[in-house]
């Protein structure tokens, strides 16, 4: 079933989580050991996300290293389809741009559509560690609205080769993402928005945002794009804090703000198991509110942790 008609047919907002997929060499039962319990809540569909080739330096000779490139976290497609089978539920994979030649990409989403997964969050992905800023592949895609497009011309039948026009039809539902507190390369916030309007004039069906963890920034995002004819709904995405260096790592990796009050109580804190307590509530105090106006679902951030994961949910589904 698609992500919209999930939101549609459940009165109540739903509960969704985020996973990465295993480090390489890692095996899938960790994949399992976040979802099985987490399976009690009936979530309607679990994201994947995609992680681009990166580079580490390795030793050859003592002294003497080469720069190599690895894949961390390979298996999206692979872990889409093993959720699927095993949970019987919904899995979204995120497709980003980097790394990506178009041809690959429609490869990949042939992969998916055989494997019976027809949604996908498409992402135009951050920049590779070495590059300044975002460099496309050669024929590869430089925004995620031109992936949207992609993925709606395969929709209607139309591939890459010209002989390949009028085709067969996939049947994806494209999520695309969204920036409450605006995407960090943007020059403003209108100048974000009109790019995300694209993205859904191009065929996105969704919006889900970027982590926020002052409810006031959503409200205001989900206002503004209301107020820019962008219709479709909005999944608001949240995580709780539960270290204390994430209260520097998270506005840079992320580039959001987190709140005065919430850093002081962090402040406070004597070690990470307080942390975890005060980011823990603070998530289910936020998710309280977004049920409470009608947020269609919320989308939790899990980053492959489990135990404070299922206290927040436990709350509140
Ligand atoms: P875009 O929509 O392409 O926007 C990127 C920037 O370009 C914005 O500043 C936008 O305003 C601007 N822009 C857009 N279109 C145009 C245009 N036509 N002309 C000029 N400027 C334009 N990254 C991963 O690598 N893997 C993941 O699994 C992953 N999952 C994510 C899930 C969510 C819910 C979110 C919010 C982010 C995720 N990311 C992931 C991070 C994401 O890839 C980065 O935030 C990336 O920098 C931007 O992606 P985007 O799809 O929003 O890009």
């Amino acid at each position: 079933m698609k992500v919209t008609e999930h939101l549609k047919n459940n009165k109540n907002t739903v509960a969704s989580f985020e996973i990465l997929p295993p480090l390489k060499g890692k095996g899938v039962k960790g994949v399992y050991d976040v979802l099985d319990p987490l399976m009690e809540f009936k979530p309607p569909f679990i994201n994947v996300t995609y992680h681009r080739y990166d580079y580490v330096f390795k030793e050859v000779q003592p002294g003497i290293y080469n720069k190599v490139y690895i894949r961390k976290r390979p298996g999206t497609v692979g872990i889409c389809a093993a959720i699927q089978f095993k949970y019987k539920i919904d899995a979204v994979p995120h497709l980003i741009c980097g790394g990506f030649t178009k041809d690959a990409t429609e490869d990949a989403l042939i992969d998916l559509y055989y494997l019976g997964v027809n949604n996908i969050l498409a992402l135009r992905g951050d920049p590779a560690k070495d590059e300044k800023s975002f460099k496309p592949e050669v024929n590869g895609h430089a925004y995620a609205v031109d992936l949207v497009k992609q993925v709606n011309n395969m929709n209607n039948g139309k591939y890459l080769a010209k002989e390949l026009q009028n085709s067969f039809k996939t049947d994806f539902e494209i999520g695309v993402a969204g920036y409450p507190e605006k995407h960090f390369e943007a020059p403003n916030m209108a100048t974000d928005m009109r790019y995300l309007k694209e993205k859904i004039d191009a065929g996105a069906d969704y919006i889900v945002t970027q982590m926020f963890f002052d409810n006031e920034k959503y409200k205001n995002f989900v206002a503004k794009c209301r107020a820019n004819g962008i219709d479709v709904p909005i999944i608001p995405g949240i995580k709780p804090i539960t270290k204390k260096y994430q209260i520097k790592s998270i506005p840079r990796m992320f580039s959001v703000d987190i709140p005065d009050d919430l850093i002081k109580e962090i402040e406070a804190c004597k070690d990470d198991a307080a942390v975890r307590e005060v980011g823990t509530a603070w998530c289910i105090e936020q998710s309280k509110e977004l049920i409470k106006i009608g947020a269609p679902c919320v989308h939790y951030y899990t980053m492959g942790k489990i135990d404070y994961m299922l206290k927040i949910v436990r709350e509140l589904f």
